[in-house]
C-alpha cells in the first residue's frame, strides 16, 4: 500500500484553477501526493507564469490532457469549452488515471473534481476509485441554487430547459440574497445556446453531488450560514488563501507583475484604489474611457489591472493623455499578484467584478468594496457584500447603460468617508479568517485530510 494520492481536477477557467491549486497545496502540506490535471491550454500557461521561486513542480505533479478545441478555438466561450471538455475529457481521464495506476508505486486513491466536472466521478466509479470528492470554488448559495432546481420547475419559475418562467424572487433562506430568476447564474451568461449548456451542467452536478463522499466549498460558515444549513452536505474549508500558506498564489495564466508591489510601497497607508475584474470581465470603449476618467477624477492613487484583452484596441483605448495625466497617480498593469496586492496596508477599497475568489480575497483582508458585476455568479456575490455583510456599495448605471466617470468618483468618495464601510470589512475579516484557522473550516478540512488519508 502506497501514500494516499489525490488527483485533482479543476474547471479550466482561472477563477477555479487558482483555488484549486491552493487547496491542493494544503494537501501536499499535509503529506498527500497531488497530481493536477489542466487543460494542455492552461498548463502551458500555468507553467509558463510560475517564477522560480515557486517550487510548485516539486510538490504538486502537474500533468494536462486535451480539452477537445483546437488551439486557435475561444476558450471564453464557455458554452463551446464545456461541449468540447464534456466529449474528450473523460476518456482522456480515465486513460490518464489507469496509467498512473499501472505504472506508479502510489496508487491514486481519491478523485476531487471541480463540481463543473462532475463526470469525473462517474470516471472514478468505472475504474473503482474508493475515494470520490467535489471541489466548490464559489459560493455555497449557487450549490443551494442549484440543487432547488427540481423545485424551481416544480413550481413553475423555470423550465425544464432553465428558462424563466417568473419573475417573482426566489428566497432559499433568510441569510442568502433573494434571487432574481433573470440573474440566476446561467440566465446571466453567454446566448441561449451557453445557458443551456451552463444549465444542464448544473443538473449534472446535482447527479455527481450523490457519487460524492464529500463536497467542500471554498467558503465559511460565517459568510453563508444559511446555504450550509440548508445544505449539511455541503462542507466549508474556506477561505482557502495563499497568504496563510506561502503568502502568494499560484496557477496564473498571465505571468504577473510585481512591479505593482514595489509601486504600492511608495503609497501611504490606506490610500490606493485597486481595480481588477477578474480573467473574462471584457469592456466596451465607452465604458472604459469612463472608468479612467472615473478613477483620475479620485485624485487617489489607484491601481488598475487591465489585462490584454480587457478593451479593444489596448492603448488606443485610454481617454487622448490619459496616462501622461495620472503620471505620478496611478498605475497599471496587465496582470498583478492579487492576495499580495489586497494584504498591502497602502490598499484602501477594492473596484471589483465580484468573482467569487476576488470577493473572498478582499473580505480575508477587510477591504471594502465597489461592485462592478459582469455575469454569471457576480450578482449574487454583489448582494451578498451589500446585503448580508454590507461591505460594499453598488455602482449605478445611467439610463443608456453605462456607469458614469462621475458615478464611479462619487462611490469611492462615499466609501471611504467615515470609515464604516472599512469597519465592517474588518470585522467581517476577523470572522472569516477565524473560521479558517481555527474554526468550522478548519475542522472541516482536517477532517478531510484525515478521511483521505483512511486506508
Ligand atoms: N487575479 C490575479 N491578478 C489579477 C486579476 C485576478 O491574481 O490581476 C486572480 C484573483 O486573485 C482571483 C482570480 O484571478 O483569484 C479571479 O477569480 P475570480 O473568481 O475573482 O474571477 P473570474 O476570473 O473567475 O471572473
Amino acid at each position: 500500500m502506497g501514500n494516499p494520492h489525490v488527483i485533482a481536477i479543476p474547471y479550466p477557467a482561472q477563477g477555479h484553477v487558482i483555488p484549486s491549486m491552493e487547496c491542493s497545496l494544503w494537501l501536499v502540506k499535509n503529506g498527500i501526493k497531488v497530481t493536477l490535471v489542466n487543460t494542455e491550454f492552461n498548463h502551458k500557461r500555468v507553467v509558463e507564469s510560475l517564477q522560480e521561486s515557486e517550487k510548485i513542480r516539486g510538490t504538486i505533479n502537474m500533468v494536462c490532457i486535451p480539452d477537445g478545441l483546437e488551439p486557435w478555438e475561444d476558450r471564453n466561450d464557455l458554452g463551446k469549452l464545456t461541449l468540447g471538455i464534456t466529449r474528450v475529457m473523460p476518456g482522456e481521464l480515465e486513460a490518464l488515471i489507469r496509467r498512473i495506476n499501472e505504472s506508479e508505486v502510489d496508487e491514486i486513491t481519491c478523485v476531487l473534481a471541480d463540481c463543473g466536472l462532475g463526470w469525473a466521478l462517474e470516471v472514478a466509479e468505472r475504474i473503482g476509485l474508493r475515494k470520490k470528492a467535489l471541489f466548490w470554488p464559489a459560493a455555497a448559495a449557487v450549490l443551494a441554487l442549484s440543487f432547488n432546481l427540481p423545485k424551481l420547475v416544480d413550481d413553475g419559475v423555470i423550465d425544464n430547459d432553465g428558462r424563466p418562467l417568473k419573475n417573482e424572487m426566489v428566497e432559499l433562506s433568510p441569510t442568502i440574497p433573494l434571487m432574481n430568476p433573470s440573474s440566476f447564474i446561467w440566465t446571466c451568461i453567454g446566448d441561449q445556446t451557453t445557458q443551456k449548456i451552463v444549465f444542464d451542467v448544473l443538473v449534472k452536478t446535482n447527479q455527481a453531488v450523490k457519487l460524492a463522499d464529500w463536497l467542500i466549498c471554498n467558503s465559511s460558515h460565517d459568510l453563508e450560514p444559511g446555504a450550509f444549513s440548508l445544505f449539511p452536505n455541503i462542507s466549508p474549508v474556506g477561505p482557502l488563501l495563499a497568504r496563510n500558506r506561502l503568502g502568494k498564489s499560484v496557477g496564473y495564466f498571465w505571468p504577473e507583475d510585481s512591479s505593482c508591489l514595489t509601486w504600492l510601497d511608495q503609497q501611504a497607508a490606506n490610500s490606493v484604489i485597486y481595480v481588477a475584474f477578474g480573467s473574462f470581465t471584457v469592456f466596451d470603449q465607452t465604458q472604459f474611457v469612463e472608468l479612467a476618467l472615473g478613477l483620475e477624477l479620485t485624485n487617489m492613487p489607484f491601481l488598475w489591472v487591465v489585462r490584454e484583452d480587457t478593451v479593444a484596441g489596448a492603448e488606443k483605448a485610454y481617454p487622448k493623455g490619459f496616462k501622461q495625466t495620472v503620471q505620478g497617480q496611478g498605475h497599471t498593469v496587465t496582470w498583478a499578484p492579487q492576495q499580495q496586492v489586497l494584504s498591502h496596508p497602502s490598499i484602501a477599497c477594492f473596484v471589483s467584478h465580484c468573482g467569487w475568489n476576488s470577493t473572498v480575497e478582499g473580505l480575508s483582508n477587510g477591504v471594502p468594496f465597489l461592485c462592478w458585476p459582469y455575469f454569471a455568479d457576480q450578482f449574487l456575490n454583489q448582494d451578498y457584500i451589500c446585503d448580508k455583510w454590507e461591505i460594499e456599495l453598488r455602482l449605478d448605471k445611467d439610463e443608456s447603460g453605462i456607469i458614469r466617470s462621475g458615478e464611479i468618483e462619487n462611490k469611492i468618495q462615499l466609501l471611504l468617508n467615515g470609515g464604516i464601510y472599512k469597519e465592517r470589512a474588518l470585522n467581517l475579516q476577523a470572522r472569516a479568517m477565524d473560521s479558517a484557522t481555527q474554526g468550522i473550516s478548519r475542522n472541516n478540512f482536517n477532517n478531510f485530510i484525515e478521511w483521505i488519508k483512511e486506508d
